[in-house]
């Protein structure tokens, strides 16, 4: 048995997402079922859906930023009750039997397959997983995150992923008082790393193309700000740097942006283009430079991200857009004219 609910999906990486109907496995013993009230649009959905990352499997119904009300829990859940606010980021489920799933770490889940994409995978079932442009979802209560009372649902959405991929590295890489951050990209994911940064207390710098978006990165808390298109920004900054968050869905000149770290300073990519990354070596031995990666957050560090957030009272700033307009969503991100994050109110759906 099985229920049927409304959703968005794109049937190919060239067609448009349109409006279709999918099914949503009953509520298991340690299932949680909620209505889902918002889903934020992260640009890893454009790249999915197009199959920038290799072929998709369609119907793709994407959407991994989602927040919503609880309708019903199985026999064994104890974590959740009807009512409850809560969220599913980038993933809904893992072996959870490897080092890193016992770390808390199910984003580097090692079991066969790692974890388990909350849409365009194969869930435990054996059924394709969709996402969160839909009404309803079911999650196992151990992949499902508690949404705290002072956010408000369409801006707790982006945090699902966005806010986690942000604060996992500030945190690991230990962003603070005393460290100066530059985030490269003042998108979905940079402004919440601006947020992120500057509630963490680390002198934070923009790095974006233009200087269109000046006086909103200064209002979201940066301490400085600089054009990437103006050459003097490379020889200014120069050498500065403890850590850097590359953001930028496109394929940057790794070296430029890596001579702006000081001596044993980090670059950690987040953004990921379609093609491979140049990386010239000298910027790196010089000044024993690291080049690192990180990717979303485990279950333990997306509960801690969401608590810190409702405490410093960091929010995404979004626009909440019709389901219809999803098309025109993602040609304005691919334009790098969002201003911050797209959320889709999926009533509207
Ligand atoms: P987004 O909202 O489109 O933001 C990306 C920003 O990058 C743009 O706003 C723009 O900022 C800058 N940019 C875009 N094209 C550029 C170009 N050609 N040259 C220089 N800068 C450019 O996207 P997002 O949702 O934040 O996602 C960003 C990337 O992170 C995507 O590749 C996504 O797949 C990836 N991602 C990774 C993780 C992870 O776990 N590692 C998680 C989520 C998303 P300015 O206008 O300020 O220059
Ligand atoms: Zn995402
Ligand atoms: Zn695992």
């Amino acid at each position: 048995m099985t229920t049927t609910i409304s959703a968005y999906a794109a049937t190919s990486a060239t067609s448009p997402l349109t409006k279709t109907t999918i099914e949503r496995r009953d509520v298991g013993p340690h299932d949680v079922a909620f209505d889902i009230k918002f889903a934020g649009i992260c640009h890893s959905d454009i790249h999915t859906v197009k199959s920038e990352w290799g072929p998709a499997n369609y119907p793709v119904v994407p959407g991994h930023e989602i927040a919503g009300v609880v309708t019903a829990v199985g026999s064994e859940v104890t974590k959740y009750k009807v009512g409850d606010h809560v969220g599913v980021g980038c993933f809904v489920d893992s072996c959870r039997e490897c080092d890193n799933c016992h770390a808390g770490l199910q984003q580097y889940c090692t079991g066969k397959g790692g974890n388990i994409g909350t849409y365009n995978a194969t869930g435990r079932d054996g059924t394709p997983t969709y996402g969160g442009y839909s009404t309803a979802i079911v999650v196992d209560e151990n992949y499902v995150l508690r949404i705290p009372d002072s956010i408000p649902l369409d801006k707790a959405a982006p945090l699902l992923c966005a806010g986690i991929t942000l604060y996992s590295p500030l945190r690991h890489w230990n962003a603070g008082p005393g460290k100066k951050v530059a985030i490269v990209g003042l998108g979905g994911l940079g402004h919440v790393g601006v947020k992120l940064a500057v509630a963490m207390g680390a002198e934070v710098t923009v790095l974006s193309q233009s200087l269109k978006k000046m006086e909103d990165g200064l209002r979201l808390g940066a301490h400085h700000y600089y054009a990437t298109n103006d050459p003097e920004t490379f020889r200014t900054l120069a050498g500065s740097f403890d850590l850097i968050i590359n953001t930028v869905s496109a394929n940057l000149n790794m070296g430029a942006y890596l001579n702006l770290l000081r001596a044993d300073g980090t670059l950690v990519e987040l953004g990921a283009p379609e093609k491979p990354l140049e990386v010239p070596v000298f910027p790196l031995i010089g000044m024993r430079r690291t080049l690192a990666g990180s990717l979303i957050g485990g279950i333990p560090e997306t509960q801690e991200m969401l608590d810190f957030c409702a405490e410093h009272d960091v929010t995404p700033e979004i626009e909440v857009i019709e389901a219809s307009y999803v098309n025109e969503a993602y040609e304005r991100v691919i334009a790098s004219d969002v201003r911050y994050r797209f959320v889709i109110d999926t009533a509207t759906i």
